[in-house]
């Protein structure tokens, strides 16, 4: 089993040193605040004095400014350090240069998991950097979830990881306006959620309502078929959305913003075409 020096005991970086111990791998802790290590401390774990103690860093923290915080001016010879925080791609390749400037090696990630789901079947985390690190840490990292690697620009996990979110909240954000629509005329959110649900297995699955693998075939040929359902039917039937929401006295913001980007790609020329035209507006801002 590994060694494993977990950085960052907020609730992820918690849920991470425990699954790491499950795993039966010897855990060492360090956090800005110490004594957020005493329940962990207590089920085993070594407290560390300082945070580049070890050969493998794994850290989970607000952001990357914590790192920088956290490590002021150690050195990192021969250590890897897989940081799991949010950031930009820019800011995690600017990381990665700050990690080999000190003589360190620096794997990038994003978790796509919450706290109680680190270390649990369905759990999964895009890795990016160098692969021949990547790969040494793998098995252990395992211990946290499925582990995907997805390229050696080490801004690239951080992307594929912002993408997921960026459908993520979309989605719940969408689930939350129909919700917030049928309470209006008294259906309870609970009756509606099984509808919304078979819609996302529909979005994921193959058949004519297949979106998603539609979609990226579309966005990849660059053609949009829209004979059968037009951008232009669509645009006009979201205005109708954004007025049933009006109506009702709710929050439109999102709503109208996607009718004005529909709208703006049927101005731009693109009503005859299916909506995944809309790349071409998103595309050009
Ligand atoms: P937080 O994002 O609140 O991070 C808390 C940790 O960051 C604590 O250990 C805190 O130390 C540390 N920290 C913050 N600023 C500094 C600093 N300047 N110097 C040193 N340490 C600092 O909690 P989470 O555990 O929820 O999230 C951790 C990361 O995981 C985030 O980047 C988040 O985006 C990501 N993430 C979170 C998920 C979730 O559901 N919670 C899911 C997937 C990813 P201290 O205890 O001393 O304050």
């Amino acid at each position: 089993m590994s060694e494993v020096t977990m950085i960052g005991l907020g609730p992820m970086g918690t849920a991470m040193a425990e699954a790491f111990m499950a795993a039966g791998h010897d855990v060492t802790v360090w956090n800005r605040t110490t004594s957020k290590a005493d329940k962990l401390v207590a089920k085993g774990a070594a407290l560390a004095a300082e945070p580049a103690t070890g050969e493998l860093l794994v850290i989970s923290q607000l952001d990357y400014q914590a790192m920088y915080d956290s490590l002021g001016e150690a050195r990192l010879d021969g250590k890897t350090l897989v940081n799991l925080s949010s950031g930009t791609p820019a800011e995690l390749r600017e990381a990665a240069a700050w990690v080999a400037g000190r003589g360190g090696t620096l794997v990038t990630a994003g978790i796509m998991v919450p706290p109680p789901g680190v270390g649990q079947p369905g759990a999964y985390t895009f890795y990016s950097g160098p692969k021949d690190a990547f790969d040494r840490h793998a098995g252990t990292l395992e211990a946290l979830s499925a582990v995907t690697y997805v390229g050696a620009d080490p801004g690239l996990a951080m992307l594929y990881y912002q993408a997921q979110l960026l459908i993520f909240w979309s989605a719940l954000t969408s689930f939350m306006h129909a919700a917030a629509l049928l309470r209006r005329a008294g259906v309870p959110p609970t009756a509606f959620a099984p509808f919304a649900k078979g819609l996302h297995g529909e979005l994921a699955g193959e058949g004519p309502m297949g979106f998603l693998t539609i979609l990226a075939g579309e966005l990849e040929s660059g053609v949009y078929p829209g004979d059968e359902n037009s951008l232009r039917m669509q645009a006009v039937g979201m205005g109708h959305v954004v007025e049933t929401l009006r109506d009702a006295g709710l929050e439109t913001t999102v709503p109208e913003a996607l009718h004005r980007l529909f709208a703006r790609a049927d101005a731009e020329g693109h009503g005859d075409e299916g909506i995944a035209a809309v790349v071409e507006s998103i595309e050009k801002p």
